[in-house]
Parts: C-alpha cells; sequence; structure tokens
C-alpha cells in the first residue's frame, strides 16, 4: 500500500460549510430580526456575507488580520453595505454565528461511507484544518465523524496555517510518518493541494463545485466515493 495515513480538510471537503453556514445565517437573519433593523432581505444579506468573508479569510491566512478580526469583521462590512455602522451588533452576530454554526451537521454525501472504508481498509486517519480548535471539535462531534480521526491538527495547536510547510511538518510529526506515506485531500487548490505539494505530499482534489485550476494535483475527484479507485 502506497498510502499509510490520510490526511483531510474538513470544511467544504467533508463538513458541508456553505449548507451550514446558510442555515446559520438564516437562523441568525430570524433570531435578531435584521430585516427590522434595516439589513436587506436574507439573500441579498448572505451574498454580500459571502463576498467579505473570502476577501477576510484571504487576509487572515496571509497574516493580514488576527482571527477575532476576520470573525467580527466580515459582520461589520456585510452592515456596511447597508450602511449601517454597529460594531456593537457586527460583535453580536459575530457571536451568533460562532455559537451556532458548530452545531449543524451537514455533511457531504458519502462522508461516514468513505471514512469507514478508509478506516476498514487500515489507512490511519486524520484532519489538518485552518479552523479553529473548539469550533472545529464541536463540528466533528456534533456530525458524528469524531471517532475516525486518530489527529486533529487546526492552525492553533501548529501555530501554522495551510498552505505554509509549518503545518504539514507539525502534523507528520505528531503521526509519526512522513509526507511519502501520506497523502492530503482537500477542496482548497493553495491552502490544500499546493500546500501538500509544497512539502513532497501527493495531494487529492475535491472539487465538489467544478472549480477551475492551472495546476494539476496527484489526483482530482468531484464525489467523496471515487476515492475508493484511488485508496
Ligand atoms: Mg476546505
Amino acid at each position: 500500500m502506497r498510502y499509510e495515513h490520510v490526511f483531510f480538510d474538513l470544511d467544504h471537503t467533508l463538513w458541508d460549510f456553505e449548507s451550514n453556514a446558510k442555515k446559520t445565517l438564516d437562523a441568525l437573519y430570524k433570531d435578531m430580526n435584521l430585516g427590522a433593523k434595516g439589513v436587506s432581505e436574507f439573500d441579498v444579506f448572505y451574498k454580500r456575507y459571502l463576498v467579505h468573508n473570502d476577501k477576510l479569510w484571504e487576509k487572515y491566512r496571509n497574516g493580514q488580520i488576527r482571527s477575532d478580526e476576520l470573525r467580527w469583521k466580515r459582520m461589520w462590512y456585510t452592515l456596511l453595505d447597508d450602511r449601517i455602522g454597529d460594531e456593537k451588533m457586527a460583535k453580536e452576530m459575530a457571536a451568533f454565528f460562532l455559537e451556532h454554526l458548530p452545531q449543524r451537521n451537514i455533511l457531504f454525501p458519502y462522508t461516514t461511507e468513505i471514512l469507514t472504508y478508509l478506516q476498514q481498509k487500515g489507512y490511519h486517519l486524520h484532519l489538518i484544518t485552518n479552523g479553529f480548535e473548539d469550533v472545529q471539535w464541536h463540528k466533528i462531534r456534533n456530525s458524528s465523524i469524531d471517532h475516525f480521526f486518530q489527529h486533529v491538527i487546526t492552525s492553533e495547536a501548529s501555530m501554522s496555517l495551510k498552505p505554509h510547510p509549518a503545518i504539514f511538518q507539525y502534523a507528520i510529526n505528531k503521526a509519526a510518518t512522513s509526507f511519502e506515506k501520506s497523502i492530503m485531500i482537500g477542496d482548497n487548490i493553495e491552502a490544500d493541494i499546493l500546500g501538500a505539494h509544497g512539502v513532497g505530499m501527493d495531494q487529492v482534489f475535491v472539487n465538489h463545485i467544478g472549480q477551475n485550476s492551472t495546476f494539476s494535483p496527484t489526483y482530482t475527484i468531484s464525489h467523496l466515493r471515487q476515492l475508493e479507485d484511488i485508496l
């Protein structure tokens, strides 16, 4: 067997972040009565939020902002689009979102099945995630997949973020293996795929949403079931 250790990304790879976040924002919108406070209708609010969130995540990955800024400023900028300059409200929204999001449990189709398959074939399964330690643990417990993973490597514990080599090296040390015996599975070309490629680790690009990429990963799949053809 070529690979012994399988490192998964969590968000957008196994845990359906998009669907879970949308449901949480919908609950936030209703619970905090945002429509009555001058915020645009939910669909507009949601689209704007996605734009700000993406931009701020990129800054966070590049070390330009801290995690706490990311957490509330995505709400703050979304409110500003409606000319609401309310920092307190933005911080309340951030707190609501962070508290409720990890309680959601929507996984991509075949997640539990593929983890079971890989575990039964004797692979050691781990996570490498740029998410926050407490949040990621809640997600995997609430969606009942925590028991599959031997090591959960987060940016907080490793003091590094994908695609930086340090987090991959930290993961390899934790699992007591080598890059050659390991494979990284993730949805983000820059963070997961180029990150793993940079340290000499093979990669599976999980392309659920048909993204274009100029880089050719070791493998590309569009459904988790296809991992059975590789592993
Ligand atoms: Mg991801």
